[in-house]
Formats: C-alpha cells, structure tokens, sequence
C-alpha cells in the first residue's frame, strides 16, 4: 500500500492525486522521479476524497496553495462539475482528470494520452477497433477514436450502456466480442478480479493487438499472449496521461523514460 492523506490532514505540497480508493495509486512515485531528473522542488501526494465532498476538498486544497490536481475514480465527474473551466474535449467526454487549481482551467489527459500509446502500434488512422466496456473510460477512448477516424465496434457486458454510447458516438454495437480487428480494447475492470471476458479468440487476425487498461497481466492478456498477439498494459497509458498532466501544469515535457522506469 502506498502513502495517503485523508483530504482533512492533507500535508503542504504542490500536486495531488485525489481518488477513492487512493491507496493504489502510483502516480506520486511517477511525477516524483520526473521532478527529481529535472531539478524542481515540486511534491506530489496522493489524497483520499470521499464521493460527497469532492468539491470542498478541491477547495480545501486550493486554499492549501496546491497548484494542480489529477482526479481518478469515481471523481472525474464531480470534478468536471466543479472546475471552473473544463476545455472543450473534456466536457465532449463529461470528465476530466486534470485541474490547474491556480486557474481554473481543467482538461482530459487520458484520452489524447491513449493515442499516444497506439504510436509504437503503427496503426492507420482508418483501422477497425473493438471496444469492450462501456463504462468512463470506454467513454473517452470512443470520443477520441471516433475522432481519429477509427471504425469503432463496442461490445459491453450490459448491452444497453454499449447501446447508448454506439447511438451517441456513432459506432456499432455488437452482440458477440470476437478478436478479428486490428485493435481489442479491454476497458473493463474484469482484470482486477482475474475474471475472463467471453471474447471468442478463434476469430482474430495474426497483427491485432490487445490492450488492456488494467496495469499488469490480465486474463484477456494472458490469452491474447499465448496466441502470440502483441500486447499492452494500462502502465503506458498511466505514463502518457500522467506526461501530458504534467506538461499542462508546468509547460514542460517532462521525462517519459523516467516516469516509466518509476512504476515498474
Ligand atoms: P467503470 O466503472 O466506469 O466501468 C466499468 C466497466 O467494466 C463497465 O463496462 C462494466 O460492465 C465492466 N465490467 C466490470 N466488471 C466486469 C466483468 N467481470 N465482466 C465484464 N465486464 C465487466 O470503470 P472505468 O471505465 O472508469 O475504468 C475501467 C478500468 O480501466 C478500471 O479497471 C481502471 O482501473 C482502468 N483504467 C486505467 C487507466 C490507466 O491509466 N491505465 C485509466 C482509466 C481507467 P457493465 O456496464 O456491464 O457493468
């Protein structure tokens, strides 16, 4: 278990995580090292925020002087609702993840920071996409890859939820989650609980990749693995959406290899 504040005894810092469960989190370790490698003084903690005061522990750390927030589960709307100005891509998504507390300004990181993963990939920008999930984060992806020009099919336990972002979006969803695309996205949190989503892998093509957003080795990627696929985890995402956070604040890229290297 890492190190966390209650929001109450919060200590004197710059940047926060803010969450429930927070305990998990690894984003402290991450901006940390990008701190150290660039010779800023900057301190970055990880606060627990129950759901009914999201908005008086935002203010609370504000009075702090903390400079900037990233928000996590199940916070990321409430903290959209209380950001003075959540950018355009945010409010498409109906969350962020990222607030500048001296200004107002609050954006989405994890989204564009998906993108980022998919680079080493090579995919074209018209390749067909599985999106399994239909919760917040399948939200987002299904903004930002539907924006890219991607073909994006959606596959959800409950159907209805998948239903309702395939109307809104415009992508198609289908009733059975089968591996022939050129990208398999695992947005649920099946993989906390070891559980194995009903994909039917005989269906697939030899280039797709699986990505999974649960950070370490799932079922869905331990199948996909052993059918010699090319895999990912949630760490880069972690990374990617934790880089373009901090560069939002500071101005600065920060690190990425150090970052990475941090929450191995
Ligand atoms: P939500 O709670 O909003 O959605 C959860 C989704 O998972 C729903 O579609 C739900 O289906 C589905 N689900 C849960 N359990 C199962 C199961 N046993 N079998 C099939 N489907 C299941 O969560 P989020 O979208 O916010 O997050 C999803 C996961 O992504 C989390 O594990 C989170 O940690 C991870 N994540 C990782 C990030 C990173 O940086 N790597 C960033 C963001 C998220 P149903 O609708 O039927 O209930």
């Amino acid at each position: 278990m890492n190190v966390f504040y209650p929001w109450r005894e919060a200590p004197k810092a710059d940047f926060a995580v803010i969450g429930d469960p927070i305990d998990h989190s690894r984003s402290p370790q991450m901006h940390g090292a990008a701190y150290t490698a660039l010779g800023l003084q900057h301190r970055y903690v990880a606060i627990h925020v129950a759901s009914s005061e999201v908005g008086i522990a935002l203010d609370h750390l504000k009075t702090l002087g903390y400079r900037g927030v990233n928000v996590t589960v199940p916070h990321k709307a409430e903290a959209m609702a209380w950001a003075d100005e959540p950018d355009a891509l945010s409010r498409q998504i109906g969350v962020v993840n990222t607030i500048d507390l001296l200004t107002g300004l609050a954006t989405n990181t994890d989204a564009p920071g998906f993108m980022d993963t998919l680079i080493p990939f090579g995919l074209r920008a018209d390749s067909s996409v599985l999106l399994i999930g239909a919760g917040g984060s399948a939200r987002a992806l299904a903004v930002i890859l539907a924006a890219s020009g991607f073909r994006v099919d959606i596959w959800n336990r409950t159907s209805s939820r998948a239903q309702e972002l395939a109307t809104e979006f415009g992508l198609r969803q289908v009733d059975q989650a089968t591996a022939d695309y050129d990208l398999v996205i695992n947005t649920t949190s099946a993989g906390l609980s070891q559980e194995t989503l009903p994909i039917d892998w005989s269906v697939r093509k030899p280039t797709t990749v699986a990505y999974d957003l649960v950070y370490g080795q799932t079922p869905f990627l331990s199948l996909a693995s052993q059918l010699g696929l090319t895999t990912q985890d949630g760490k880069e995402l972690l990374v990617a959406q934790g880089a373009r956070s901090f560069r939002f604040w500071l101005g600065i890229d920060p690190p990425k290899d150090i970052m990475r290297q941090a929450i191995q």
